[in-house]
């Protein structure tokens, strides 16, 4: 089967169902703005974090089938990750949209459907988009800036 067939079956999956998606109304998550003026992405990303892992995330936004399913591929891999675990993963993953070698140990999944991004790099922003709002909520909770 053509790979990136299936890449792109993935990414639609997510796109008309993604998961996590809807914002609440809860002090206990620290909110994201990110925007893609690229593209025209916008996206609202909520962490909740606990005892040094990444207890939940939601998100909500407007954009391209790229950036709204990233965000929903995003939610699903880093939930349950520690904050070192979550930067590592986050870091290879840019490291796949760029066409680069990735750990594959680290990278697996739905994630991998992104390794076509790099053959189109004005997209690449798109499908970092989350991934880039995850890692400063992360940053912001080890910094201890938190609320
Ligand atoms: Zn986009």
């Amino acid at each position: 089967m053509d790979m990136s067939v299936l890449y792109r079956q993935v990414i639609m999956e997510h796109y008309k169902r993604p998961f996590n998606k809807g914002l609440v109304s809860d002090k206990d998550y620290l909110l994201i703005h990110m925007n893609n003026p690229s593209c025209g992405d916008q996206l609202d990303l909520q962490i909740k974090v606990e005892n040094g892992k990444i207890i939940d995330i939601k998100h909500e936004g407007t954009g391209c089938s790229i950036c709204c399913s990233s965000a929903s591929v995003a939610s699903q891999t880093l939930i349950n990750q520690t904050f070192d675990d979550a930067n590592k993963i986050i870091n290879e993953f840019y490291e796949l949209v760029k066409g680069l070698p990735f750990d594959e140990k680290i990278l697996k999944g739905d994630v991998l459907a992104y390794q076509g991004v790099s053959q189109f790099p004005a997209r690449i922003k798109c499908a970092t988009l989350a991934w880039k709002a995850l890692e400063t909520g992360v940053k912001k909770y080890q910094e201890g800036n938190d609320k």
